[in-house]
């Protein structure tokens, strides 16, 4: 009884995708099944498929945003009803019983099932395919609930741009007046944004693309720094309470760190590719005193969750471009997210496969 499903799929690491037929593991009894409408691009999605954080197995149909209806559900499944909307994020299981799990952060879970390119212990080590796809297989506990009045096709990358970015805002508890800055202002970096103007605080923004910069004042930023001049710059070091780096590339943490005022707290969540990490030095940061540097991954499901509930009642969604589900149209967007070219999030409309 196993579960039919087709995608789009990176066929090897130079980018290459191709329509794939596969299945996905039979429907459990607390597992519901969801067809998938629309389903968005992470850079992360580009540093799998290129191989930049190690080895992977293709095909792989990449793929930790999407969203959809419920269509199936397992006798004991509670939390959803058949035409319900389901979002999923980076993981679909985990083991429910570690202290991680206990403290409703399951993406630190030691067998934590990643959405894609991960063996799925609790199945037969199977390999896992991504949202790419016509439809999900997933734990009632790992479904996100969508409400019916959200944007449907701007909540898929809710489920990893936003929760990335609103976790460690949360966690630092970012307040109104609190001057703090986004470094790298793309998918995750617009929503880092959104979240703190809405708690009232003062952000600037860094990038390296200078057509973003009226986006970001539109958006409530009370700075646009574009990193590649010097001149702007000038003047901000020991000024910021909290800094956020989404960059996907090569960069000067140190730049940053400088930047924090005391008890300021550098939260870092872009991770470049291994073979071009970034490297933050002790000599840079010992004599900093009580300044922190922390790093973050996504966000439990339970806060998931709460910051659905909190963007779609705020009206705080990614602003998307919408394209086909076809192989060629994810190789053009995956090309243009590393060119600096989307505003600010492909959602695929996976109703076009
Ligand atoms: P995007 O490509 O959408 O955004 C990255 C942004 O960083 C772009 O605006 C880019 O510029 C900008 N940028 C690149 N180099 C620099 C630089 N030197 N200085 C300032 N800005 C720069 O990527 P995402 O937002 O989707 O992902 C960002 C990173 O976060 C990725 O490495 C991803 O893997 C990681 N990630 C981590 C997660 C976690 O759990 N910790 C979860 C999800 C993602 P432009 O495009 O304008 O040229
Ligand atoms: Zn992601």
């Amino acid at each position: 009884n196993r579960i039919p499903a087709k995608g789009i799929a990176a066929m090897n690491n130079q980018g290459d995708f191709e329509i794939y037929d596969f299945d996905r593991h039979e429907l459990g009894d607390t597992d519901i099944l969801m067809e998938i409408t629309y389903a968005s691009i992470c850079h992360s999605d580009i540093h799998h498929v290129k191989e930049e954080w190690g080895a992977e197995e293709y095909p792989m149909v990449p793929g930790h945003e999407m969203v959809g209806r419920v269509t199936k559900i397992g006798k004991n499944v509670t939390a959803f009803k058949v035409g319900d909307y389901a979002g999923v994020g980076c993981m679909i299981n985990s083991c429910g019983t570690c202290k991680y799990c206990k403290a409703h952060m399951e993406q630190y879970c030691p067998k934590v099932v990643m959405t894609y390119h991960a063996h799925d212990p609790f199945h037969n080590n199977e390999i896992t395919q991504g949202g790419y796809s016509s439809n999900m297989v997933v734990s009632q506990d790992f479904a996100i609930k969508i409400p019916k009045n959200a944007e449907m096709d701007k909540v898929a990358p809710l489920l990893c741009a936003g929760i990335t970015t609103y976790s460690p805002i949360n966690y630092v508890d970012v307040k109104k007046g609190d001057k703090v800055a986004v470094a790298g202002y793309g998918g995750l970096g617009h929503m880092a944004v959104q979240y703190m103007v809405a708690r009232g605080a003062n952000v600037t923004v860094f990038d390296i693309t200078e057509e973003k910069r009226a986006d970001a004042l539109a958006m409530g930023a009370v700075k646009f720094v574009n990193v590649n001049n010097a001149e702007e710059l000038k003047g901000l070091d020991n000024t910021m309470s909290f800094v956020i780096s989404t960059i996907p590339a090569n960069y000067d943490p140190n730049m940053y760190l400088k930047m924090l005022d005391l008890d300021g707290q550098f939260c870092i969540v872009g991770l470049p590719a291994m073979a071009n990490m970034p490297v933050l030095s002790i000599d840079k940061f010992i004599w900093k005193g009580n300044r922190k540097v922390f790093g973050s991954q996504i966000g439990g499901i339970k806060e998931t969750q709460e910051m659905v509930n909190y963007s779609v009642k705020h009206n705080i969604y990614p602003e998307v471009e919408k394209i086909p589900a076809t192989p060629k149209a994810v190789e053009e967007a995956y090309e243009n997210v590393l060119d600096g070219k989307v505003k600010f999030r492909y959602v695929i409309d996976m109703s076009t496969l």
